[in-house]
């Protein structure tokens, strides 16, 4: 029960929520009486003293406000591992629909320091700004940002790697994760993508798994899972721009532009909507309950897609 969420509606949900022995109580009589009376119980069964009404209403407070950070940690989490800070811009406008839903983590594998030239790797300064435009990134995309801390272009999937990836993702416990699709023309891309196969093994977890397409260097990506974007498109390419060091003439803007109109197109929303498309490891099963994409607002009307996730 998310008691958080129950407060905010207000005193005609509560006779659905409660307790059935608290059922018959108005909002206020159960703050006064049902809940502090059973608290107050709860606390004299327990060897404690009669507390005064003005003590138990503190004690109520202090309940309620313990079952509302219940309640906001009680979020489901979605998990992205890039292998460089830019590669979660596939996840952005989906991440933007859905952050007052889910928990957003980032796991970045490397700082990206390899991209802006041999003297900026070298002199710390290209991993310096990475790091720091992911960071705005990430706080403008509500999502928290862990780093792996490999580094650019030398990272590998071995034991040691594997093991701490596995160790944030059973701290996370993710819903969801999406990770590289393998097949990708970038060493870096088809480690993280594996890494992150090995690392749940490991963990013993097995989220809803999707892969993630880095345009002209996946190959053979086939996405299966479709979210209209449309109506945050603008706000995706602003965060793209966020990334100054990789921006120069705009191509990484206009190529992200390219993969969502052709989403667009392959869900076919009908008025060239944009839209971001993801690969399943596992198609999910109809009667297996709601996806991640399935919790997300409806597309507004634009033909062809008629639920977040699905293809017609
Ligand atoms: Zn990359």
């Amino acid at each position: 029960m998310d008691w958080a969420y129950m407060l905010k509606l207000g005193t005609n949900m509560w006779c659905d929520v409660v307790p059935p022995k608290w059922a018959h109580y108005t909002a206020d009589e159960l703050h006064y009486k049902g809940a502090a009376d059973h608290l107050h119980r709860s606390y004299a069964r327990r060897g404690g003293a009669v507390r005064p009404p003005m003590v138990r209403h503190k004690m109520l407070m202090a309940a309620v406000a313990a079952c509302m950070m219940v309640g906001a940690a009680a979020k489901d989490r979605i998990v992205v591992v890039p292998a460089h800070p830019d590669d979660l811009i596939p996840c952005f406008g989906t991440c933007l629909l859905s952050n007052d839903i889910f928990e957003w983590h980032v796991i970045e594998f490397t700082h990206g320091e390899r991209g802006m030239g041999a003297v900026a790797f070298k002199d710390g300064s290209c991993k310096k700004i990475r790091m720091e435009e992911e960071g705005s990134v990430c706080k403008a995309l509500g999502a928290q940002l862990h780093w792996l801390d490999e580094v650019d272009g030398e990272a590998y999937a071995c034991r040691e790697t594997c093991e701490r990836l596995a160790a944030l993702l059973k701290e996370l416990k993710p819903r969801a994760v999406f990770a590289h699709w393998p097949v990708d023309i970038h060493g870096d891309h088809a480690m993280a993508g594996v890494a992150v196969q090995k690392a749940l093994f490991l963990a013993g977890l097995s989220p809803e798994l999707y892969f993630i397409e880095q345009e002209y260097q996946a190959k053979r990506f086939v996405p299966d899972q479709f979210v209209d974007i449309t109506d945050v498109m603008d706000r995706k390419c602003e965060l793209i721009r966020m990334y100054k060091c990789q921006y120069r003439d705009g191509g990484i803007e206009r190529r992200k532009c390219v993969i969502a109109k052709a989403n667009g197109m392959h869900s076919m929303l009908l008025s060239g909507g944009s839209a971001e498309g993801f690969m399943s490891f596992v198609q999910p099963l109809q009667g297996q309950g709601k996806t991640i994409f399935q919790e997300l607002p409806p597309p507004k009307g634009r033909g062809g897609l008629r639920f977040q996730g699905a293809k017609p």
